[in-house]
C-alpha cells in the first residue's frame, strides 16, 4: 500500500504570524516551506524588537480581551516547543488624565463585567508604586496583575530555529505574485513555488503583495511608528526594574503612550498609541528623524522626575499594517489560501494563538468563517477551533 500522502503548505511571511502558522501547520502534519525576503529574524519587520506587551487591557474591544487568556496558554505551548519561556510578568498600571470615561474606564467595566481583579489606585497609592514617575493631575488609574513583557526578538529566534529542525524548509526569497486559488507564488527570480496550501503573513508589505481587490477590501493600510529607547538616570533605575508596563492616556482625544520596562537587560522603551497611517516599509528609512524622536519625547516628558537625565539610547521607526477598527484579517480568500494581516500594533501577542487556529481551519473548512469572525474581534471561538488549547491550564 502505499504511504499516505502528506499535504504541502507554503507561508510567506517569518514574523511572528507566519512563523505561528508554519508552527500550526506543522503540528496538524503538514510538509511547511517558508519564504521570507530576510532572514529570520527580520530586523525590518513588525515582530522584531526588543519586546513586545501582552495585557487584558483592551478598552471596550471584549472579544479581544477575551481571546488573552487562550493567547497565553498558547504561548505555554510555544515555551515548550523552544524549551524556555521567553515572557517575564510585569503586571499592568493603567492611567488617565481624566476620569470616568475614554479608554480606561471603559477597560476597567470590561474587565470588571468578566470578573477580573482590577485594582484602582488611589493617588496617593499610584505616586508610591511609581516614584519615578511625575503623577500629578492623573484622575484615574488601575493595577492589573496578569500581563507582561514578551522578549519578541528571542522569540522569532527560536521558533524559527525550531521549526528548521522540525524539518520546516526555509527560503530566502521574495515573493512578488500570489495565485490563491491554486496555492501558488511567483518569486522575483522567475521561478514559482505551489503546494496544497498557501498562507500569506507579509505584515506591512501585504498591501503590496495581495491582490489590489483583497487588499482594497480588507483596508490594511502600513503604519510608520516611532519608538525611543532610554536609559534613566542611576536613581530611578531600581524604580523602572520594579516597574509594570504603563498604559497612559493624556486627555486630548486619542493621545496617549506606553512604557515598557527594562527587563532581562532590555532597554526601557516608549511608544505612541497613535497610528501615523503613512509611510512604506520597504523604500523609507528606518532612523528615526530628530522631529519624530522629539514627538514621542513631547508625550513623556513632562511625566519622568528628572527628565532631562534620560539619554536616548536609540530611536527607530518600525511598520505595521492597520486595518479598520484594528480589526485582525484572517481569512480564507480561497478553499486554498489564507490571509493574516491587519495586526496594527497588538497583534503579537496573539501569533501562537492564531497560528493554531489557522491551522485548524485549514484541516475544517467549515470552521474559515468562524475564524475570522472570531480573529476580527466579533465573535467567540467556534467549537473546535481552540481544540490544541484543550487542557491548558491557563485557558478561562
Ligand atoms: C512599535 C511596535 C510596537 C508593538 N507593540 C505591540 C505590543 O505591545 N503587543 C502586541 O501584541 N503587538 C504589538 N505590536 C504589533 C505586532 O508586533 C505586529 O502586529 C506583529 O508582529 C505582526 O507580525 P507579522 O508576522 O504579521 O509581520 P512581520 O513581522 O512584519 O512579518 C512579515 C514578514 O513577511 C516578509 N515579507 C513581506 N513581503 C514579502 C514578500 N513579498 N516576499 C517574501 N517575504 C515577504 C517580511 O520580510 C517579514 O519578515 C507592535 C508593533 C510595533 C511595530
Amino acid at each position: 500500500m502505499p504511504p499516505p500522502s502528506v499535504p504541502s503548505a507554503l507561508v510567506i511571511g517569518a514574523g511572528i504570524m507566519g512563523l505561528s502558522a508554519a508552527w500550526g501547520l506543522a503540528r496538524a502534519g503538514f510538509a511547511v516551506r517558508v519564504l521570507d525576503q530576510e532572514f529570520a529574524p527580520n530586523p525590518r519587520g513588525a515582530s522584531v524588537d526588543h519586546h513586545r506587551l501582552i495585557r487584558h487591557a483592551y478598552g471596550a474591544r471584549l472579544g479581544y480581551m477575551r481571546m488573552v487568556d487562550a493567547a497565553y496558554a498558547a504561548w505555554d505551548l510555544v515555551w515548550e516547543e523552544i524549551g524556555e519561556p521567553l515572557h517575564v510578568p510585569t503586571g499592568v498600571v493603567a492611567m488617565a488624565e481624566a476620569s470616568g470615561t475614554g479608554w480606561i474606564a471603559e477597560s476597567r467595566a470590561a474587565l470588571r463585567g468578566d470578573g477580573r481583579e482590577v485594582t484602582d489606585l488611589t493617588p496617593e497609592a499610584l505616586a508610591m508604586r511609581l516614584p519615578m514617575l511625575a503623577t500629578e493631575g492623573i484622575a484615574d488609574a488601575f493595577h492589573l496583575a496578569p500581563g507582561g513583557v514578551l522578549l519578541a526578538r528571542r522569540i522569532v529566534a527560536a521558533l524559527a530555529d525550531r521549526l528548521k529542525r522540525r524539518g520546516v524548509v526555509f527560503e530566502r526569497v521574495r515573493a512578488v505574485r500570489l495565485h490563491p486559488d491554486v496555492a501558488g507564488v511567483e518569486l522575483f527570480d522567475g521561478s514559482d513555488r505551489v503546494a496544497d496550501l498557501l498562507v500569506v503573513a507579509a505584515g506591512p508589505w501585504a498591501p503590496q503583495l495581495l491582490p489590489e481587490a483583497v487588499a482594497v477590501q480588507a483596508g490594511v493600510i502600513p503604519s510608520r511608528q516611532v519608538v525611543v529607547m532610554l536609559e534613566p538616570p542611576a536613581c530611578h533605575r531600581p524604580a523602572w526594574e520594579a516597574a509594570p508596563m504603563l498604559l497612559l492616556r493624556l486627555t486630548e482625544e486619542g493621545r496617549g503612550f506606553y512604557v515598557v520596562p527594562p527587563v532581562e537587560g532590555t532597554p526601557l522603551k516608549i511608544g505612541d498609541h497613535r497610528f501615523s497611517l503613512a509611510g512604506d516599509p520597504e523604500a523609507d528609512p528606518r532612523e528615526a528623524t530628530p522631529a519624530e524622536v522629539e514627538a514621542v519625547l513631547a508625550l513623556v516628558r513632562a511625566r519622568l522626575r528628572d527628565a532631562a537625565d534620560y539619554r536616548v539610547l536609540e530611536a527607530r521607526a518600525c511598520y505595521y499594517d492597520v486595518a479598520p477598527d484594528e480589526r485582525f484579517v484572517v481569512e480564507a480568500l480561497t478553499p486554498r489560501c489564507f490571509v493574516m494581516s491587519g495586526f496594527s500594533g497588538h497583534g503579537f501577542k496573539f501569533g501562537p494563538l492564531l497560528g493554531l487556529a489557522l491551522a485548524r481551519a485549514a484541516c475544517d473548512g467549515a470552521l474559515a468563517a468562524g475564524l475570522a469572525h472570531w480573529a476580527a474581534g466579533e465573535a467567540p471561538p467556534p467549537p473546535g477551533l481552540l481544540a490544541d488549547l484543550e487542557g491548558e491550564t491557563n485557558v478561562a
